[in-house]
């Protein structure tokens, strides 16, 4: 079988693979990415950024997203909905997220990547992974496998990911599941992220986001059973009707996936997690992207001093991204502990205004 070698091996072309991928390429290093979808893989997301990525995508990576990537309206103000319904919600002041297509938004971060000199190889999986006595991984690509020798491993292959399954301990992740409907509709909406939190409608919150010409509609829901997160859309739906005279015209897509909910891992010797594998995600708002591009920074500064000084990865790695594990753990612990009752307070709201998702 044909082995080859590079510095840095990186497992999947989202955010946090891209991101470490490009910045490591940009140190000088040697680097593949893989990617099991074809090019142009969608990813069900809510396509929502936040002031916080947006910089820090162009103070680190020094550039901004081009026009094409986002979606109409581009600015969404952030409205707050707590259990006892609208009156008591608003919006958030001095808030303005961004609204992205997120498959465009991958799209382009992944070709600065590959300007950078990351080799990509799509339509390739990460199968299996010897660390000792130093990373080597057999990928599969058109039925071929391949083994590739790398000094250093960033995995990046999502919430599921292959990667963490085949450290030493194996972890599983803690999730919250969601479920998004992409709908054709109308209402007396205006340009906001509306989020909901409503134990009625999701454990964890559900929201409606105006995109181009449709709505996507979403909701957390932890249970095994798919029938449980129709029963609480429909719900959702039910209220929308009612409270912004929400008529569905036709329902165009339905997808379930999963966010990390309050559990991180970092990786182990010369393997290192980055964005949803490592469970980087806010479990409040189920933010996911900056942390994913953080942690993919954090990353690439780590490979750097590590390949420098000769020393193993995870422990520069965990020194720089403390802030990261604290914030996910603690947005964990607030969310997970709310009650109903705190819910209807303004605590929530004034809460979300100074969390700097
Ligand atoms: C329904 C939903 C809505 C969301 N909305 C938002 C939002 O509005 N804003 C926000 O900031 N966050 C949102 N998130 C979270 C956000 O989508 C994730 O946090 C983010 O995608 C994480 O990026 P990543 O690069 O770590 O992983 P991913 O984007 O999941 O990328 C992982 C990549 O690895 C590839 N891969 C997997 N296994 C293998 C393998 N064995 N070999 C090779 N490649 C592999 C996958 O194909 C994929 O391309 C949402 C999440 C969900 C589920």
């Amino acid at each position: 079988m044909e082995t080859q070698e590079f510095d840095v091996l990186v497992v999947g072309g989202g955010p946090a693979g891209t991101v470490s991928a490009l910045r490591c390429s940009q140190l000088g290093f040697n680097v593949l990415l893989v990617e099991k979808e074809a090019e142009g893989r969608h990813k069900p997301c809510g396509g929502i950024l936040t002031p916080a990525c947006v910089n820090v995508i162009q103070e680190t990576l020094n550039t901004s997203i081009p026009e094409n990537v986002f979606c109409s309206p581009k600015k969404l103000g952030l409205y707050y909905i707590p259990p006892s319904g609208k009156k008591n919600g608003g919006s958030v002041k001095n808030y303005e997220l961004f609204n992205v297509e997120r498959s465009l938004f991958d799209k382009w971060l992944i070709k600065l990547a590959e300007k950078s000199g990351v080799q990509i190889w799509y339509s390739t999986k990460f199968m299996k992974l010897k660390q000792f006595p130093s990373p080597e991984t057999l990928l599969m690509k058109d039925k071929h496998s391949f083994k590739i020798k790398a000094r250093c491993i960033i995995g990046a292959d999502g919430v599921y990911s292959k990667v963490r399954s085949c450290l030493d301990p194996p972890m599983r992740m803690r999730t919250m599941r969601i479920l998004q409907e992409y709908c054709k509709a109308k209402g007396d909406f205006e340009n906001y992220f509306y989020v909901v939190f409503r134990s009625d409608f999701s454990p964890a919150y559900s929201y409606i986001i105006p995109k181009n010409n449709y709505y996507i509609i979403g909701a957390g829901f932890n249970e095994n059973s798919p029938k449980t997160a129709l029963l609480y859309i429909e719900r959702f739906k039910e209220w929308l009707q009612k409270t912004f005279g929400f008529r569905l015209f036709s329902l165009e897509k339905r997808e379930i996936w999963a966010i990390p909910y309050g559990f991180t891992f970092n990786g182990s010797g010369n393997v290192i997690l980055v964005g949803d594998a490592a469970g980087f995600c806010n479990a409040l708002s189920g933010e996911g992207i900056r942390l994913a591009i953080e942690s993919g920074i954090a990353a690439s500064n780590a490979v750097e001093k590590a390949m420098a000084a000769s020393k193993s990865l995870l422990p520069i790695y965990n020194e720089y991204i403390v802030w990261i594990n604290d914030f996910v753990h603690a947005m964990y612990e607030f969310a997970s502990n709310l009650t109903d009752d705190d819910k209807r307070e303004e605590f929530v709201r004034s809460e979300l205004s100074r969390i700097p998702f």
